[in-house]
């Protein structure tokens, strides 16, 4: 079982052939022109309550239009190229200063819906990460409850001193942090109880299963298991159907995204969409 588990996690997620050097290069550089450019922009993906359906989140995600393509480039195929570059560095700065003052502008507007922003490792390995968050929160005068983080495994497994001490002064900013695609990073599990972390995003790969797969359905089950006994707060990413969703509120997982509900929406449009649909239905 355990030399699948990287061919079956890639059946989850089909991942776009490596690039040779040329392309990658190519890449990098038309990443470093649509910054400055400004032609990245941030699209908003709503998370629910499971059974209300309402929504008590955002995920900021990236976006980039390709006037060649005539479509986006998806972040699977840039963000790892920016990562081997180390220009990710840059871009996550710039999508932080954005969903930040997002954030802080829906909060003004009365909607005070927390924003997750993705963190990618070399972004969090800064040494000014911490000090960034917190101008960056000040900047925008968002309370810091309405930022949550998503870390990946990968960040939980590097050096435990550095990251214990970084999580644990995010934790007192009061910002919120998550596990992305919990079950997907070979990691210990010890991190969990060591370090600050508010919640866990059960991956999509686990979700697409639900409820039929056998061993989805198992590993869906102990993650939510652990996350109560934790007393983490966890939801499922990529759900798709109403089977998923009465499936993952039927063990306990009470909040999810997917496309079942919406997918990331352009800013004005999520908030004609929801807070439309939350006035129909009054306060809940
Ligand atoms: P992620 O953080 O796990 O984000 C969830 C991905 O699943 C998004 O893909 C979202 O559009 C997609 N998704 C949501 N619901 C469904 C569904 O029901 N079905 C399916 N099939 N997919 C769904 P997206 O936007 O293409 O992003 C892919 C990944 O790229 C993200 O995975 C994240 O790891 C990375 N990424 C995106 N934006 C950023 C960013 O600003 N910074 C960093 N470091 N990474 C980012
Ligand atoms: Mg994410
Ligand atoms: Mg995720
Ligand atoms: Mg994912």
């Amino acid at each position: 079982a355990k030399a699948g588990g990287r061919s079956s996690y890639r059946l989850h997620h089909p991942v776009p052939q490596p690039l040779d050097a040329r392309s990658r290069i190519r890449l990098d550089h038309a990443m470093r022109l649509a910054l400055a450019s400004k032609r990245f922009r941030l699209a908003y993906q709503p998370q629910h309550d499971l059974d209300s359906g309402r929504v008590i989140g955002v995920e900021a995600l990236l976006r980039w239009y390709d006037p060649e393509r005539g479509s986006d480039i998806s972040p699977a195929e840039f963000i790892p190229v920016a990562e081997a570059s180390g220009f990710i560095v840059a871009i996550g700065e710039w999508v932080l200063t954005q969903a930040v003052h997002q954030a802080a502008q829906w909060q003004r507007q009365g909607w005070k819906v927390p924003v997750a922003v993705n963190v990618s490792a070399l972004q969090f390995q800064q040494p000014y990460f911490v000090d960034q968050v917190q101008a960056t929160l000040d900047a925008a005068s968002l309370p810091p409850q309405l930022l949550e983080l998503e870390l990946t495994e990968s960040i939980l497994l590097q050096d435990a001193q550095e990251t214990l001490a970084r999580l644990q002064a995010l934790a007192q900013l009061g910002v919120r942090l998550a596990v992305d695609d919990f079950g997907t990073g070979y990691s210990s599990l010890a991190y969990l109880k060591r370090f600050p972390i508010n919640k866990l995003k059960i991956d999509r790969g686990f979700v697409r299963g639900l409820p039929g797969d056998d061993s989805d359905a198992a590993i869906v089950r102990a993650i939510v298991q652990m996350a109560r006994a934790l007393e983490l707060g966890v939801i499922a990413e990529g759900v798709e159907t109403r089977e998923q969703r009465d499936f993952l509120a039927q063990i306990g997982c009470h909040e999810g995204q997917g496309y079942l509900w919406a997918p990331a929406l352009e800013a004005e449009l999520l908030q004609q969409r929801f807070t439309e649909a939350a006035q129909e239905h009054g306060p809940a």
